[in-house]
């Protein structure tokens, strides 16, 4: 008989897109002439630029001859673009990561979903709340927590987010081994300032614990004093993983790719105190379990890195910007205290009600539809999140439905 990984039947099941699509649906189906306008997605929806396509294509063209065909590249990315990263991404910036300390991947999500893997079923774990749920369910998946009770698993160590802390949680005062954070956040739009992260890295070395820095949202940072790395942290490198994607910085949610950052100081022991590099130890992980990603999408990614790119993907970034500006600004205007928008796509808005029943009235009232931030943890509760990833057409006409709406 096969028997099933106990540790799944504590999972929830990931009810709050698919509770999202199903209110949605049955809208949609009792006023067919409503046309629905979407900011709850997570997704992108600007086409990949016109020089990332031509890279692209280039790349799909060498494939069709024998002799710049290319079969299995390296686990962990070719040179090019790994160079490319570490030169433009830091070195340019003042971080001095090598293009070997770099990993390529198929995403962040994977990234940040396997790392866990490397450390010992005990090790005690803070994740944020409200949080991206491939953190904490990973950690379930892999038996790292108890059962799920009011809104938590036992065993996990939430890290709370709310307007008393500004939406950055500061380190605990017990040592925790592994710790997630995410900065631009996803769901609230909070950055962390230079003073916030060098308190955590202070807190990781004295712990010897390891953040895993998630910074998928990097490129909407417009505020310079903002680090826009957690290896800007002076003795970072020790303690801290970083991942970032180039899903919604160049619009390759579809394409798929990513990196992962782990300096070759980075360590972890085992019982008896012998250290290992976890570098070396991702290595031997990705070297058994990935086979890499796609020639030709590697060149699409390090297309990003020319200038045009560069120019690209800012343009890119701005025009989300630009709609997360209108979305702040005119909920301001009608009276919710907001954060994000600013430094990112999302703007965590404050209902002064229940997060779902906020949620149905807007969907109900003005067919737009966003995500109740309850579905993201309990701190999340009272919230909404509103996503600038769409047309600035559609977001105009979002937020006068919206306006409208709180007139009547
Ligand atoms: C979208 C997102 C990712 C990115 O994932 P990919 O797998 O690279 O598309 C990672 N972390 C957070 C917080 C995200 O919102």
């Amino acid at each position: 008989m096969i028997r099933i990984n106990p540790h799944y039947t504590k999972l929830q099941s990931s009810y709050l897109f698919s509770t999202i699509g199903k209110k949605v649906q049955d809208f949609q189906s009792a006023n067919p002439d409503k046309t629905i306008i979407r900011l709850g997605i997570g997704d992108v929806t600007r086409a990949l630029s016109p020089s990332v396509i031509q890279a692209f294509h280039k790349g799909v063209e060498e494939l069709s001859q024998d002799t710049t065909f290319r079969g299995y590249g390296p686990e962990q990315g070719y040179d090019f673009l790994r160079e490319a990263i570490a030169k433009i991404d830091y070195q340019d910036k003042g971080c001095q990561i090598n293009p070997d300390e770099i990993f390529v991947s198929d995403g962040a999500k994977c990234d940040t979903g396997n790392f866990q893997e490397l450390f010992a079923q005990d090790v005690s774990i803070g994740v944020p709340d409200p949080v991206y749920p491939v953190y904490v369910d990973t950690n379930v998946m892999a038996g790292r927590t108890g059962a799920f009770m009011n809104g938590r698993y036992e065993g996990l160590v939430y890290l709370e987010s709310t307007k008393n802390n500004n939406f950055v949680p500061s380190p605990p005062s017990a040592a925790l081994d592994l710790v997630y954070l995410c900065f631009p956040n996803n769901p609230t739009g909070a950055v962390a300032t230079r003073e916030q992260l060098t308190e955590w890295v202070e807190y990781a070395r004295r712990n010897r614990s390891l953040i895993l820095f998630d910074a998928a949202y990097v490129e909407f940072i417009t505020d310079p004093a903002i680090p826009r790395s957690i290896f800007e942290i002076p003795g970072s490198k020790e303690v801290a993983v970083e991942f970032r994607s180039f899903s919604k910085t160049a619009g390759f949610t579809g394409t798929r790719a990513a990196y992962t950052v782990i300096p070759k100081e980075c360590m972890a022991w085992d019982d008896s105190g012998k250290d290992y590099s976890i570098h070396s130890l991702w290595n031997r992980r990705q070297t058994t379990k990935f086979n890499g990603v796609s020639y030709p999408v590697q060149r699409a990614a390090a297309q990003v890195y020319t200038p045009q790119g560069q120019r690209e993907i800012q343009e890119l970034a701005a025009y989300y910007l630009g709609n997360a500006k209108l979305i702040r600004e005119t909920m301001i205007d009608l009276g919710f205290p907001c954060t994000g928008g600013i430094n990112s796509p999302y703007i965590w808005v404050e209902t002064g009600t229940n997060s779902w029943e906020f949620f149905d009235t807007l969907l109900e009232k003005t067919a737009v539809v966003t995500t109740p931030g309850a579905g993201f943890g309990t701190c999340g509760e009272g919230y909404i999140r509103i996503s600038a990833f769409n047309h600035r057409e559609k977001v105009i006409q979002a937020l006068e439905r919206i306006s409208q709406s709180m007139q009547t």
